[in-house]
Protein backbone atom coordinates (compact mmCIF):
# COMPACT_ATOMS: atom_id res chain seq x y z
CA UNK A 1 0.00 0.00 0.00
CA UNK A 2 1.28 3.25 -0.65
CA UNK A 3 2.26 5.25 1.88
CA UNK A 4 0.10 8.57 0.57
CA UNK A 5 -2.85 6.06 0.84
CA UNK A 6 -2.56 6.13 4.69
CA UNK A 7 -1.15 9.96 5.00
CA UNK A 8 0.91 11.21 8.22
CA UNK A 9 -1.80 10.29 10.91
CA UNK A 10 -3.01 7.07 9.57
CA UNK A 11 0.88 5.70 9.16
CA UNK A 12 1.52 7.02 13.00
CA UNK A 13 -1.65 4.88 13.77
CA UNK A 14 -0.34 1.54 12.18
CA UNK A 15 3.07 1.86 13.47
CA UNK A 16 2.13 2.85 17.00
CA UNK A 17 -0.23 -0.07 16.71
CA UNK A 18 2.55 -2.59 15.89
CA UNK A 19 5.23 -1.87 17.82
CA UNK A 20 2.82 -0.61 21.06
CA UNK A 21 4.07 -2.58 24.36
CA UNK A 22 3.58 -1.77 27.62
CA UNK A 23 6.34 -0.77 30.11
CA UNK A 24 5.98 0.33 33.64
CA UNK A 25 7.60 4.06 33.54
CA UNK A 26 5.70 5.08 30.70
CA UNK A 27 2.64 6.93 31.30
CA UNK A 28 2.31 8.20 27.36
CA UNK A 29 4.04 6.84 24.56
CA UNK A 30 2.14 7.76 21.09
CA UNK A 31 0.21 10.53 20.30
CA UNK A 32 0.44 13.49 22.41
CA UNK A 33 2.74 16.72 22.03
CA UNK A 34 5.24 14.47 23.78
CA UNK A 35 5.42 11.11 25.69
CA UNK A 36 5.81 10.89 29.42
CA UNK A 37 7.68 8.95 31.44
CA UNK A 38 8.18 8.43 34.72
CA UNK A 39 11.37 7.99 36.49
CA UNK A 40 10.39 8.48 39.80
CA UNK A 41 6.74 8.85 41.42
CA UNK A 42 6.46 12.79 41.89
CA UNK A 43 8.87 14.21 38.45
CA UNK A 44 7.68 13.28 34.58
CA UNK A 45 10.05 13.29 32.08
CA UNK A 46 8.39 14.91 28.45
CA UNK A 47 10.11 13.24 25.30
CA UNK A 48 9.81 15.36 21.78
CA UNK A 49 11.52 15.07 18.52
CA UNK A 50 10.56 17.31 15.62
CA UNK A 51 12.35 17.74 11.89
CA UNK A 52 12.74 20.52 9.99
CA UNK A 53 13.72 19.59 6.28
CA UNK A 54 14.87 21.82 3.65
CA UNK A 55 12.36 22.89 0.91
CA UNK A 56 9.58 21.09 2.57
CA UNK A 57 9.56 22.83 5.99
CA UNK A 58 12.00 25.76 5.18
CA UNK A 59 13.32 27.75 2.88
CA UNK A 60 17.02 29.12 2.94
CA UNK A 61 15.87 32.30 0.87
CA UNK A 62 13.46 33.02 3.16
CA UNK A 63 14.71 32.40 6.56
CA UNK A 64 18.58 33.59 7.80
CA UNK A 65 20.49 31.02 9.58
CA UNK A 66 20.23 31.91 12.87
CA UNK A 67 16.22 32.36 12.17
CA UNK A 68 16.32 28.69 11.09
CA UNK A 69 17.95 27.71 14.34
CA UNK A 70 15.71 29.43 16.45
CA UNK A 71 12.63 27.75 14.77
CA UNK A 72 13.68 24.55 14.96
CA UNK A 73 14.17 24.93 18.78
CA UNK A 74 10.95 26.73 19.23
CA UNK A 75 8.40 23.94 17.72
CA UNK A 76 10.24 21.67 20.19
CA UNK A 77 9.86 23.95 22.85
CA UNK A 78 5.84 24.02 21.93
CA UNK A 79 5.73 20.54 22.45
CA UNK A 80 6.76 20.66 25.63
CA UNK A 81 4.85 24.05 26.58
CA UNK A 82 2.00 21.82 25.09
CA UNK A 83 2.25 19.20 28.20
CA UNK A 84 2.46 22.00 30.44
CA UNK A 85 6.67 21.18 30.85
CA UNK A 86 10.00 22.90 31.31
CA UNK A 87 12.62 22.24 28.86
CA UNK A 88 16.04 20.63 30.02
CA UNK A 89 17.77 19.03 27.61
CA UNK A 90 18.15 18.56 23.83
CA UNK A 91 19.77 16.65 21.31
CA UNK A 92 20.05 17.39 17.80
CA UNK A 93 20.31 15.31 14.32
CA UNK A 94 21.72 16.92 11.25
CA UNK A 95 21.53 15.93 7.56
CA UNK A 96 23.63 18.22 5.87
CA UNK A 97 24.57 18.74 2.06
CA UNK A 98 27.37 18.59 0.97
CA UNK A 99 27.54 22.41 -0.46
CA UNK A 100 27.20 23.76 3.21
CA UNK A 101 29.83 26.18 4.91
CA UNK A 102 30.87 25.56 8.55
CA UNK A 103 29.68 29.24 9.01
CA UNK A 104 26.17 28.43 8.15
CA UNK A 105 25.78 26.04 10.94
CA UNK A 106 27.62 27.32 13.84
CA UNK A 107 24.69 30.44 12.97
CA UNK A 108 22.04 28.00 13.24
CA UNK A 109 23.38 26.38 16.34
CA UNK A 110 23.79 29.91 17.80
CA UNK A 111 19.70 30.42 17.04
CA UNK A 112 18.82 27.12 18.57
CA UNK A 113 20.71 27.79 21.25
CA UNK A 114 19.66 31.41 22.25
CA UNK A 115 15.97 30.03 22.00
CA UNK A 116 16.75 26.97 24.09
CA UNK A 117 18.95 29.22 26.41
CA UNK A 118 15.99 31.71 26.87
CA UNK A 119 14.01 28.68 28.40
CA UNK A 120 16.57 26.50 30.43
CA UNK A 121 17.49 23.73 27.86
CA UNK A 122 21.19 22.67 26.93
CA UNK A 123 22.77 20.74 24.18
CA UNK A 124 23.57 17.37 25.18
CA UNK A 125 24.45 15.75 21.79
CA UNK A 126 23.12 14.36 18.61
CA UNK A 127 24.39 13.01 15.27
CA UNK A 128 25.85 14.15 11.80
CA UNK A 129 24.96 12.70 8.64
CA UNK A 130 25.15 13.35 5.08
CA UNK A 131 22.36 14.35 3.35
CA UNK A 132 22.38 13.79 -0.66
CA UNK A 133 19.09 16.40 -0.48
CA UNK A 134 18.95 19.32 1.39
CA UNK A 135 19.56 19.96 5.10
CA UNK A 136 17.44 18.25 7.70
CA UNK A 137 17.69 19.68 11.42
CA UNK A 138 15.58 17.14 14.04
CA UNK A 139 15.71 18.61 17.57
CA UNK A 140 15.00 15.85 20.67
CA UNK A 141 14.11 17.93 23.44
CA UNK A 142 13.61 16.59 27.23
CA UNK A 143 11.37 18.59 29.59
CA UNK A 144 9.63 17.69 32.83
CA UNK A 145 6.99 18.79 35.09
CA UNK A 146 5.96 17.52 38.35
CA UNK A 147 3.01 14.63 37.88
CA UNK A 148 0.08 16.83 38.98
CA UNK A 149 1.18 19.61 36.07
CA UNK A 150 0.91 17.38 32.99
CA UNK A 151 -1.88 18.04 30.66
CA UNK A 152 -2.55 15.81 28.09
CA UNK A 153 -4.74 16.29 24.73
CA UNK A 154 -7.58 13.54 26.76
CA UNK A 155 -8.73 15.43 29.54
CA UNK A 156 -11.68 17.66 27.84
CA UNK A 157 -14.67 17.38 29.30
CA UNK A 158 -18.56 18.23 28.29
CA UNK A 159 -18.47 22.49 29.46
CA UNK A 160 -14.90 23.11 29.25
CA UNK A 161 -14.21 26.33 27.60
CA UNK A 162 -12.14 26.60 24.60
CA UNK A 163 -9.11 29.28 24.85
CA UNK A 164 -6.44 30.25 22.38
CA UNK A 165 -3.32 31.68 22.78
CA UNK A 166 -2.28 34.56 19.86
CA UNK A 167 -3.60 34.71 16.62
CA UNK A 168 -3.86 31.74 15.17
CA UNK A 169 -3.37 32.08 11.13
CA UNK A 170 -0.73 34.73 10.79
CA UNK A 171 1.85 32.01 10.56
CA UNK A 172 0.15 30.75 7.13
CA UNK A 173 -0.79 34.33 6.52
CA UNK A 174 3.20 35.25 6.69
CA UNK A 175 4.27 32.17 4.80
CA UNK A 176 2.12 33.37 1.84
CA UNK A 177 3.47 36.65 1.99
CA UNK A 178 6.78 35.24 1.43
CA UNK A 179 5.79 32.83 -1.44
CA UNK A 180 4.66 36.18 -3.09
CA UNK A 181 7.43 37.49 -3.01
CA UNK A 182 7.31 41.39 -3.29
CA UNK A 183 7.81 43.74 -0.17
CA UNK A 184 7.08 42.79 2.87
CA UNK A 185 7.49 46.24 4.74
CA UNK A 186 4.55 47.20 7.10
CA UNK A 187 3.69 43.25 6.69
CA UNK A 188 6.77 42.18 8.79
CA UNK A 189 4.61 41.24 11.93
CA UNK A 190 3.06 38.40 9.54
CA UNK A 191 6.63 37.20 8.54
CA UNK A 192 7.80 37.11 11.50
CA UNK A 193 5.01 34.97 13.59
CA UNK A 194 6.07 32.32 10.49
CA UNK A 195 9.97 32.83 10.90
CA UNK A 196 10.16 33.07 14.18
CA UNK A 197 7.11 31.47 16.42
CA UNK A 198 7.94 32.09 20.16
CA UNK A 199 6.56 29.12 22.53
CA UNK A 200 4.49 29.28 24.90
CA UNK A 201 6.31 27.75 27.70
CA UNK A 202 5.98 30.80 30.59
CA UNK A 203 2.36 30.79 29.61
CA UNK A 204 1.69 26.66 29.95
CA UNK A 205 3.84 26.66 32.80
CA UNK A 206 1.64 29.48 34.70
CA UNK A 207 -1.57 27.33 33.78
CA UNK A 208 -0.14 23.57 34.36
CA UNK A 209 1.44 24.91 37.56
CA UNK A 210 -2.00 25.76 38.80
CA UNK A 211 -3.56 22.99 36.92
CA UNK A 212 -6.33 25.17 35.51
CA UNK A 213 -6.29 23.11 31.85
CA UNK A 214 -8.13 20.04 31.12
CA UNK A 215 -6.93 19.40 27.93
CA UNK A 216 -4.57 21.25 25.73
CA UNK A 217 -2.15 21.40 22.31
CA UNK A 218 -0.04 23.16 20.95
CA UNK A 219 -1.41 24.73 17.50
CA UNK A 220 1.03 23.04 14.65
CA UNK A 221 -1.34 21.49 12.10
CA UNK A 222 -3.78 24.19 11.74
CA UNK A 223 -6.43 25.10 15.05
CA UNK A 224 -9.14 22.98 13.30
CA UNK A 225 -7.02 20.16 13.17
CA UNK A 226 -5.44 19.90 16.50
CA UNK A 227 -8.89 20.96 18.14
CA UNK A 228 -9.42 17.47 16.04
CA UNK A 229 -6.65 15.55 17.90
CA UNK A 230 -8.42 17.04 21.61
CA UNK A 231 -11.91 15.87 20.73
CA UNK A 232 -10.57 12.15 20.04
CA UNK A 233 -8.06 11.70 22.84
CA UNK A 234 -10.81 13.42 25.00
CA UNK A 235 -14.24 11.21 22.95
CA UNK A 236 -15.80 14.52 23.36
CA UNK A 237 -17.12 17.81 20.29
CA UNK A 238 -16.76 21.16 20.42
CA UNK A 239 -18.45 24.34 19.33
CA UNK A 240 -16.48 26.73 17.80
CA UNK A 241 -17.80 30.19 17.54
CA UNK A 242 -15.84 32.36 14.33
CA UNK A 243 -16.91 35.69 15.12
CA UNK A 244 -14.73 34.90 18.58
CA UNK A 245 -11.84 33.95 16.32
CA UNK A 246 -9.18 36.70 17.54
CA UNK A 247 -7.51 38.29 14.48
CA UNK A 248 -5.28 40.88 14.41
CA UNK A 249 -5.09 43.94 12.25
CA UNK A 250 -2.45 42.34 9.89
CA UNK A 251 -4.35 39.26 9.66
CA UNK A 252 -7.80 40.85 8.55
CA UNK A 253 -5.84 43.35 6.26
CA UNK A 254 -4.01 40.39 4.58
CA UNK A 255 -6.25 37.20 4.64
CA UNK A 256 -7.46 37.59 1.19
CA UNK A 257 -3.61 36.40 0.26
CA UNK A 258 -5.11 33.48 2.22
CA UNK A 259 -8.42 32.63 0.93
CA UNK A 260 -11.41 34.87 0.21
CA UNK A 261 -13.00 33.54 3.34
CA UNK A 262 -12.10 35.54 6.48
CA UNK A 263 -11.45 32.97 8.71
CA UNK A 264 -9.76 30.50 6.58
CA UNK A 265 -6.49 30.94 7.80
CA UNK A 266 -7.30 31.34 11.25
CA UNK A 267 -8.99 27.69 11.31
CA UNK A 268 -6.45 25.86 8.79
CA UNK A 269 -3.26 27.59 8.48
CA UNK A 270 -0.52 25.61 10.26
CA UNK A 271 2.11 26.34 12.68
CA UNK A 272 0.64 29.03 14.59
CA UNK A 273 2.36 27.53 17.94
CA UNK A 274 -0.19 28.53 20.36
CA UNK A 275 -1.99 26.94 22.52
CA UNK A 276 -4.86 25.57 22.30
CA UNK A 277 -6.70 24.29 25.75
CA UNK A 278 -9.47 23.81 27.64
CA UNK A 279 -10.40 24.90 31.09
CA UNK A 280 -13.22 23.60 33.43
CA UNK A 281 -16.44 26.01 34.65
CA UNK A 282 -15.11 25.86 38.17
CA UNK A 283 -11.44 27.16 37.29
CA UNK A 284 -12.88 30.23 34.98
CA UNK A 285 -12.93 32.45 37.03
CA UNK A 286 -8.93 32.00 38.72
CA UNK A 287 -8.23 31.64 34.46
CA UNK A 288 -9.63 34.43 33.47
CA UNK A 289 -7.40 36.29 36.49
CA UNK A 290 -4.18 34.57 34.99
CA UNK A 291 -4.39 35.52 31.65
CA UNK A 292 -5.05 38.98 32.28
CA UNK A 293 -1.23 38.81 32.85
CA UNK A 294 -0.06 37.23 30.01
CA UNK A 295 2.10 39.43 27.24
CA UNK A 296 -0.33 37.26 24.87
CA UNK A 297 -4.25 37.50 24.88
CA UNK A 298 -5.90 34.21 25.24
CA UNK A 299 -9.67 34.27 23.71
CA UNK A 300 -12.18 32.29 24.39
CA UNK A 301 -13.47 30.68 21.30
CA UNK A 302 -15.57 27.82 22.38
CA UNK A 303 -17.02 24.79 24.28
CA UNK A 304 -16.62 21.50 24.53
CA UNK A 305 -19.59 19.39 24.18
CA UNK A 306 -21.13 15.75 24.94
CA UNK A 307 -21.21 14.36 21.36
CA UNK A 308 -17.96 12.38 20.41
CA UNK A 309 -16.01 13.57 17.43
CA UNK A 310 -18.34 16.43 16.64
CA UNK A 311 -17.02 19.90 15.80
CA UNK A 312 -19.77 22.14 15.09
CA UNK A 313 -18.34 25.40 13.64
CA UNK A 314 -20.39 28.99 13.92
CA UNK A 315 -20.87 31.44 11.83
P1 LIG B 1 3.22 17.27 16.83
O1 LIG B 1 2.59 17.94 15.62
O2 LIG B 1 2.61 17.69 18.13
O3 LIG B 1 4.73 17.31 16.84
P2 LIG B 1 2.95 14.68 15.51
O4 LIG B 1 1.70 14.69 14.70
O5 LIG B 1 4.26 14.87 14.81
O6 LIG B 1 2.78 15.72 16.73
O7 LIG B 1 3.03 13.33 16.31
C1 LIG B 1 1.95 12.80 17.03
C2 LIG B 1 2.42 11.59 17.80
O8 LIG B 1 2.91 10.59 16.93
C3 LIG B 1 3.56 11.87 18.78
O9 LIG B 1 3.37 11.04 19.91
C4 LIG B 1 4.80 11.45 18.01
O10 LIG B 1 5.87 11.08 18.85
C5 LIG B 1 4.27 10.26 17.21
N1 LIG B 1 4.99 10.03 15.93
C6 LIG B 1 5.08 10.87 14.85
N2 LIG B 1 5.78 10.32 13.85
C7 LIG B 1 6.16 9.08 14.27
C8 LIG B 1 6.91 7.99 13.70
N3 LIG B 1 7.42 8.04 12.47
N4 LIG B 1 7.11 6.87 14.47
C9 LIG B 1 6.60 6.80 15.70
N5 LIG B 1 5.88 7.75 16.29
C10 LIG B 1 5.66 8.89 15.61
MG1 LIG C 1 2.29 19.36 19.23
Amino acid sequence: MLLKKVGEFGLIELLARQTSRAHPDVIKGIGDDAAVIRPDAQKHLLVTTDTLQEDVHFRMSFCTPFQLGKKSMSVNLSDIAAMGGAPLYYFVSLGVPSKITVDVIKKIYRGMDSRAKRFGAVLLGGDTVASPGGLVITVTLIGSASAKEVVFRCGARPGDRLYVTGYPGESALGLRLLQQGGKLSGRNRLAAKHLDPLPRIDEARAIAARRLASSMIDVSDGLAADLRHILQESRVGARLYLDRLPLSRAYRKNSAAFSSDLYLAALCGGEDYELLLTVPPRKLKAFEKLVQMFSVPCTRIGEITAEADDLEIID
